[in-house]
């Protein structure tokens, strides 16, 4: 009897998953098995919401292959002395897995190929997260891209020509002789701090459920929509494919379906274009690994950051700036595990630009605050917010957080939702309630941290040092 041990990472879903369809092809059984090894993740090891979301993640994935009379098998450790162990206990001939950008995550997947080949073990990946693997795509001078524009021109016409996997009807599954227990690898938080997160789902069918919500309706309002944070105008599959609950496949082909059911035919392609995003952040992380730490483009490296100020950090962390947009989105990501990402550029600018701190405290506090904290996309949107990136916004482009408030929360539903302090405030004093200031005092609602004219002056003063040089 031949088996294959199928090497669970965050392609947590058993539909249009290469490396589970083709074990089953190949093979008379499957072992299903997910090592916890954060330590092999160094410095990005997954953060405390990312580590609630695997937990349940990982949970809804037991009870799918439980339906085919098996279960998840848990180890905890190195991966390859895990998969060594399990290959041991099962008499498995074959390791399949699917591929996986991060630096860290390439160079512990090259060991483990070497060395499970030397042990005579076939081992096989497959790309199960991306419309197209970044060393698949390159400029006409055959480099990486730098600049989205062009990388999307060359991307979209080849996502049409891969439809997704159906998951394999009959999985025959092995078990260990012993597994570890979820609850015993401590992936939930002990505060009670992520009750908020009740509103998501993880795991497979959490997500189509989702795509669902949004494939109904939302998506034929994208355009319009997708700015509003009172809206639930975005599709909010970040964590879902974050964790490989579903690939870019599955949402464009769910998407293309419900619209060609429907007569009213929705516009895909504004939300396929943000899918693209995704793929540029993947692209950039493997052909610039040192992009979560370093700033992309040399030039900055100039750039004169204020020291770390503590206390400005603590007030944007707790979301008491007294800047009510800004405030709403981190007490929202404090709740929930997740910000709109209009709201995520704003509390990301006022971080770099208006209290110049540099981008690295904020990727790494998302890193440990977001479901859908991801290497790629988290450093790609810091470093873009702060003029450091690659196709960055440009060093004077300073979001100015009240008239971005006014355009895109015009009533405040949003501010008021996270900010009750200022749920009865009158007019643009929602946006800006320092206007008043006896308004300010009775509503207990903090004076503003910094002045949004005068920082951002100086900020544009230090961008400009920056860019003539010493
Ligand atoms: P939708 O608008 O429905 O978009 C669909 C999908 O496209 C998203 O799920 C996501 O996978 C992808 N996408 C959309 N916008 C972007 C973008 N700008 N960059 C890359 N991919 C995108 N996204 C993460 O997934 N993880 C992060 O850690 C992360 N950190 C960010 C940090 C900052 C400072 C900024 C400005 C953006 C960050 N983003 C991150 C990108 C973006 O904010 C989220 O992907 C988006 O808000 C997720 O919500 P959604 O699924 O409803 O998006």
């Amino acid at each position: 009897m031949s088996i294959a041990i199928l090497w669970f990472r965050r392609d947590l879903r058993l539909a249009d998953n290469p490396a589970l369809s083709t074990a089953v092809a190949a093979h008379e059984k499957v072992l299903p098995l997910y090592v916890h090894a954060p330590e092999e993740d160094g410095e990005w090891a997954p953060g405390a919401a990312s580590r609630w979301w695997l937990h349940h993640s990982l949970a809804a994935l037991d009870a799918s292959l439980r339906v085919h009379h098996g279960s998840l098998q848990i180890r905890h450790g190195s991966s390859l002395d895990a998969l060594r162990a399990a290959i041991k206990a099962s008499g498995a001939t074959a390791v399949y897995f699917n591929r996986l950008y991060e630096p860290r995550a390439i160079a512990r997947d090259k060991a483990v190929r070497r060395a499970l080949e030397a042990d005579g073990i076939e081992v096989a990946s497959f790309n199960a997260a991306l419309w197209c693997e970044p060393w698949d795509i390159a400029t006409q001078q055959d480099e990486p891209y730098r600049v989205f524009t062009p990388f999307w021109r060359n991307l979209r016409p080849r996502i049409d020509e891969v439809g997704p996997l159906d998951a394999p009807a009959n999985l025959s599954l092995v078990a260990l002789p012993e597994t570890s227990a979820l609850d015993a690898l401590g992936l939930l938080p002990t505060l009670d701090w992520a009750r908020g997160f009740a509103e998501w789902t993880p795991g497979e069918r959490g997500a189509q459920e989702m795509l669902g919500l949004f494939a109904d309706d939302a998506v034929g309002h994208y355009v319009e929509s997708r700015d509003i944070p009172a809206r639930h105008g975005t599709s909010r599959l970040s964590p879902h494919l974050h964790f490989g609950e579903i690939s870019p496949q599955q949402v464009a082909a769910g998407l293309r379906e419900q619209v060609t059911k429907r007569t009213n035919g929705a516009d895909i392609e504004p939300y396929l274009r943000q899918l693209g995003w995704r793929e540029f952040g993947h692209h950039l992380l493997y052909h610039f690994p040192k992009t979560p730490k370093e700033n992309f483009n040399p030039k900055f490296d100039a750039f004169r950051w204020e020291k770390r100020d503590a206390h400005a950090l603590k007030r944007w962390k707790q979301g008491r700036t007294g800047i009510p947009i800004v405030d709403a989105g981190m007490r929202e990501l404090w709740a929930t595990g997740w910000m709109h990402n209009r709201v995520r550029m704003l509390v990301a600018s006022l971080l770099t630009k208006n209290l110049l701190q540099h981008w690295l405290l904020g990727e790494t506090y998302f890193w440990d605050t977001l479901v859908d904290a991801d290497l790629a996309n988290n450093a790609m949107g810091w470093q873009w917010v702060a003029g450091s990136g690659a196709d960055a916004a440009p060093y004077f482009r300073i979001f100015n957080p009240v008239t971005q408030s006014e355009k895109f929360d015009p009533d405040g539903a949003y501010i008021r939702r996270w900010v009750p302090e200022l749920a009865q405030a009158k007019g643009r004093l929602v946006h800006a309630p320092w206007e008043d200031e006896a308004f300010l005092k009775a509503s207990g609602y903090p004076p503003p941290l910094v002045d949004l004219k005068r920082s951002r002056e100086d900020a544009l003063t230090a961008y400009q040092a920056a860019r003539s040089g010493p």
